[in-house]
């Protein structure tokens, strides 16, 4: 079993990252700041997982596809894609500039893109595979300073759930997960924990029981919140 994280330098990532790993199969981890990256890798490699850890901007092709071919020529066949990696920023639209708008477009929906179009054909000729979403609760509802935030997710949302029809043919799972609010660095230089809201490992949880479901099923889409959030 090969699977692929983006965003697994910290938060949700990193506890998919840990909690897979104790699978002890092939991880390829991705993200940019190269320290905490390996930072991950050695705390999987501690667990037993065999990791490939590669510095990477989702949001550039060229960087996506090197990673996804030195990825497939490292460890075979990519059975599961999670597409996490994100970004949020919360304000009025007035006050969002347009890198902010740039960032989040390219971060959310051109870098799942990205990741998903190089690792797909390996997929499609292997006949099988699972790409997975972490998407959010906010793919299918708005708040006020959610803008730009909600329509990148709720696009992300969208192609995924497009993507599903496509390649169920190919025998190919597509499942979207939907966190509510969680503990980590999003949006912030600092972590953040709020006793009400979700660990990062409640999502990592759930990403272990999608997975762990018979090869015929596949479950299409999760949604948790912490009990006490208002939605
Ligand atoms: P986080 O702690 O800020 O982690 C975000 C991850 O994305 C980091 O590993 C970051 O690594 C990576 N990333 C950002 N830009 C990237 C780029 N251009 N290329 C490659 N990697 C990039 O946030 P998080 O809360 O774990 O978020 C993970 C996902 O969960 C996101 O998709 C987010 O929308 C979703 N989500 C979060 C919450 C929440 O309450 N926290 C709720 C619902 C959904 P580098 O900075 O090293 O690149």
């Amino acid at each position: 079993m090969l699977i692929i994280i983006s965003g697994a330098s910290r938060g949700i990532g990193k506890a998919i990252a840990l909690r897979l790993a104790q699978k002890k199969c092939k991880i390829a981890i991705l993200a940019r700041n190269e320290e905490e990256l390996l930072q991950t890798q050695t705390e999987m490699q501690a667990i037993g997982a065999e990791v490939l850890a590669l510095a990477c901007d989702i949001t550039q092709e060229e960087a996506v596809k090197n990673a996804a071919q030195n990825i497939i020529t490292t460890f075979g066949t990519p059975t599961i894609l999670i597409n996490n990696a994100g970004v949020g920023k919360f304000r009025t639209m007035a006050d969002f500039s347009v890198e902010e708008f740039d960032n989040m477009m390219n971060v959310n929906i051109k870098g799942s893109f990205l990741l998903t179009k190089y690792f797909l054909p390996a997929m499609q000729q292997a006949q099988q595979g699972h790409i997975i979403a972490i998407a959010s609760d906010v793919s299918k509802r708005t708040f006020f300073s959610g803008s730009l935030y909600c329509a990148t997710k709720y696009a992300q949302d969208a192609m995924f759930s497009a993507l599903r029809k496509e390649v169920r043919k190919d025998n190919i799972k597509v499942s979207v997960v939907y966190p509510g609010m969680v503990n980590t660095y999003f949006e912030s230089n600092t972590f953040v924990n709020r006793p009400e809201r979700l660990d990062a490992d409640d999502i990592a949880q759930a990403v272990e029981y999608i997975i762990s479901v018979p090869k015929n099923v596949v479950i299409d889409e999760i949604t948790i919140h912490p009990l006490q959030q208002e939605y």
